[in-house]
């Protein structure tokens, strides 16, 4: 909370997640510094380096939920309750590990949305003096349209720009008092999801996933309050699925048409080119506005709110090609 004052100054912190190896998969290409801030990458059993990167903390293989929600997560509630807005999102091809660090909802195993959503919970019951609402939306960006996920018939909702900043026009907002809601329709979404998808014969692994909390800060009607000046805060927290990261001549085989294509990687390559001009001094324009998603991030991308980037990558030397291009994402990121 100290940090608040100087909000501005701060980055875009990036987390890289390493998943073990699984199935067939053989490890061994990936190993992590003991400062659990370098990672180095192999292409084969040789011990022969490929490359290297820092990152603000690399979590290992044994890495548990709760090491990811310390290192990328609970700051940014800390913030998001004061009024802020925050970010939590998820990189990496399909298969890595996003949807299983932000949203697995395994008893002894939960991801980062319930996580922070029991966070924001307890800090309410915790906060006598401050009166709270809290507000969840679950969307998803596909083709380049905005799909409500809680009211799947809303299959193009329009994002806008009001004095309080970019938000989305008629999103269903339900209103959340216990981790339990917030689980409820996290699965309601994720059940229009597939839906959704097996109508258009899809992957959802190509659509990106976002939760929205938007959390309403009152002062309690004391009148020491009132004398204080108080005022009403909201703080928008968004966690954010990205779509499979992996390029796309990968995903040739499934018949699409170079338009689909171009579409379905539309927000992801934008947001790439975002983060590009963001990191370099000398970029004069940053295409925000050329994307849904980035419209929709800007502000977290646009150095006012608070963002963590977790890279989820696998040990695995079948997907050394990926988890290289991922952490070259992830490296520019850190210059954001
Ligand atoms: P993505 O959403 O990136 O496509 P998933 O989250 O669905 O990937 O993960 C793919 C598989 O790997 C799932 O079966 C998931 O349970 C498993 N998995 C992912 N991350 C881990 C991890 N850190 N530890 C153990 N298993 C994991
Ligand atoms: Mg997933």
């Amino acid at each position: 909370l100290g940090g608040a004052a100087d909000h501005s100054a701060e980055r875009v912190k990036v987390v890289v997640r390493v998943r073990p190896p699984h199935g067939s998969e053989s490890g061994g290409a990936i190993s992590v510094a003991p400062d659990n801030k370098g990672i180095v990458l192999y292409r084969d059993q040789s011990n022969v380096p490929q490359s290297g990167f820092e990152f603000d903390k690399v979590l290992r293989e044994d890495a548990s939920q709760a090491d990811v929600f310390h290192a990328a997560v609970q700051p940014i509630v800390d913030d998001v309750m004061n009024g802020y807005n925050g970010t939590i999102m998820a990189y990496g091809q399909t298969g890595a590990g996003k949807t299983y660090t932000l949203s697995s909802v395994a008893p002894d195993n939960i991801g980062m949305m319930p996580r922070a959503a029991a966070a924001i919970f307890s800090e309410i019951e915790h906060d006598s003096s401050n009166v709270y609402t809290v507000v969840m939306s679950y969307i998803q960006i596909y083709m380049e349209l905005l799909q409500d996920l809680l009211q799947p018939q809303n299959n193009d909702l329009q994002i806008r720009e009001g004095e309080d900043g970019v938000f989305v026009a008629g999103v269903h907002e339900v209103e959340v008092e216990k981790v339990e809601d917030c689980l409820h329709l996290l699965q309601v979404g994720d059940r229009n999801r597939v839906f959704a998808f097996t109508a258009l014969n899809a992957h959802s692994s190509r659509s990106h996933a976002i939760v929205m909390l938007t959390i309403t800060k009152r002062p309690a009607a004391a009148p020491q309050n009132r004398a204080l000046g108080q005022k009403v805060k909201v703080g928008k927290l968004f966690l954010v699925d990205l779509a499979g990261s992996e390029r796309l001549k990968k995903s040739r085989s499934t018949g699409l048409r170079a338009s689909e294509a171009v579409s379905i990687n539309l927000s992801l390559t934008t947001l790439g080119m975002c983060i590009n001009a963001r990191a370099d001094p000398n970029a004069t324009h940053v295409p925000f506005r050329d994307s849904k998603l980035t419209r929709l991030l800007q502000e977290s991308l646009g150095g006012n709110a608070k963002t963590s980037l977790v890279i989820a990558v696998a040990n695995a030397l079948q997907h050394v090609d990926e988890t290289l291009q991922s952490l070259q994402f992830g490296s520019r990121a850190m210059r954001v």
